[in-house]
């Protein structure tokens, strides 16, 4: 990688220039060099690995397999583990100026630390003089873990807490909006269980400061003693439905129930009309329509919420379809072409309650309805046209516009048929 290797000519126009060195080298701190370190050290692992198969250093037997442990490295940390005797720390030494002769990697002895189990002080005075490295003591730290303490005391914890108080303060957790705090500590937390595994328990390390703060965590301490742990594998239910597994049903009919509003209007879908009018007639029904006065009422502000119509009153629907000047002469029109015994309605409910209870041939009725309903969408449409100043219907020709419609829906979606001048003549 870093090396002169080879030689190499290119052509120009053709022919081939003077022969060249191809030469690459690497400086401190290229990205590289990473990789490299981790080839060497790959040589120092195998080198400790052969000295332990010849018997040149004995490693040390763990766990019920008797796995040999010889040698802990991460990164530039390593850790040497074998008998206590100076026979055996030669040797390592000896590897040591060995992988020095081989990398040019040299061990700074004088930096290294020797650790003894069980071992006296006078016993590591002397390795200490016989090896030249300095002298360490239990607990030390390895990879921000305290190693050879008792881990059940909560004073050893102490080191690794305070490592990750510190890291969350260095990311200034306070400055962090909420989703960025919760990834930091997902990210803090989720570090610490790659080094550490244990039995958790909780400790609030912040005082709850009032008000909503103190309503959520009486909400959580309420749930936690619920909780029952098992030594079953984490996973998701879905609580809303009896299965406890998800479905996109389940979740509908959830929200549905949250948030539509529950009646009793029956739904008129009266085939022989179509969607267009159907659906206005449906909102009308419930009081839905986009009117001013319901527009406001849903916090959509408006300049006016008087009658288009008739600028005189407020633009609720009972004033639009009932009360309007222009209703009342529909209405009264409309009296005077079908039948002068229909009664003065106040609004939809008397309506269709008279309807309701009216006895009729079926033809009537669905005549009827038919015109009613043309009344219903020729007064909306041209209340929009009045609104938005696209569609502007004559006022003249609205009754006619309710004849021709209603007699259009039924003739078009009705089985019985009737001629147009009948139907002028005598409707129901
Ligand atoms: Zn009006």
């Amino acid at each position: 990688m870093c090396l002169t290797c080879s030689r190499t000519s290119s052509l120009v126009n053709g022919s081939p220039t003077r022969e060249f060195d191809l030469r690459s080298g690497l400086r401190q701190g290229d990205l590289l060099s990473l990789f490299l370190f981790l080839i060497i050290m790959e040589g120092f692992n195998l080198d400790i690995k052969k000295a332990v198969e010849l018997n040149i250093i004995k490693g040390a037997s763990v766990g019920g397999d008797n796995i040999n442990i010889s040698h802990l490295l991460y990164a530039d940390d390593a850790v040497i583990v074998s008998e206590w005797n100076q026979e055996e720390m030669v040797n390592i030494i000896r590897i040591f100026n060995i992988f020095f002769l081989a990398s040019g990697l040299k061990i700074n002895i004088s930096k290294s630390n020797v650790y003894g189990i069980n071992v006296s002080d006078e016993e590591m005075a002397g390795m200490v003089s016989h090896s030249g490295c300095c002298s360490g003591s239990f607990p030390f730290t390895y990879l921000g873990i305290p190693l050879g303490s008792n881990m059940n005391l909560i004073a050893n914890w102490k080191p690794l807490i305070d490592k990750f108080k510190k890291r969350l303060s260095f990311w200034q957790a306070r400055m962090l909006s909420y989703g960025g705090r919760l990834t930091l500590i997902k990210s803090v937390l989720g570090s610490i269980d790659k080094f550490v595994d244990g039995n958790w328990k909780w400790i609030w390390n912040r005082d709850c400061i009032g008000g909503r703060n103190e309503e959520y965590l009486a909400n959580l301490v309420n749930l936690l003693p619920n909780i029952q742990f098992t030594d079953e594998h984490d996973g998701y239910s879905w609580a809303i439905d009896n299965s406890n597994e998800y479905s996109v049903f389940s979740t509908r009919n959830f929200i549905d129930n949250q948030i539509l509003i529950t009646d009793n209007i029956k739904t008129r879908w009266v085939k022989e009309l179509p969607i267009k009018i159907n659906i206005p007639l449906w909102r009308i029904a419930r009081d839905r329509l986009p009117n001013r006065v319901n527009l406001h009422q849903r916090g959509i502000v408006l300049q006016r919420n008087d009658c288009p119509v008739c600028n005189s009153e407020a633009e609720t629907l009972n004033h639009l379809f009932f009360f309007c000047e222009l209703a009342q002469d529909l209405w009264r029109k409309i009296r005077l072409w079908c039948d002068s015994n229909i009664p003065n309605f106040s609004n939809w409910n008397d309506w269709i309650s008279w309807y309701d209870n009216w006895v009729g041939l079926n033809t009537s009725k669905c005549r009827a309805y038919c015109i009613v309903a043309a009344y219903f969408w020729i007064m909306w449409r041209f209340r929009n046209g009045v609104v938005f100043q696209d569609e502007v219907l004559n006022k003249g020709d609205l009754f006619d516009l309710i004849r021709s419609t209603s007699y259009f829906c039924y003739f078009n979606r009705s089985r019985y048929k009737i001629n147009y001048n009948n139907w002028l003549l005598k409707p129901l």
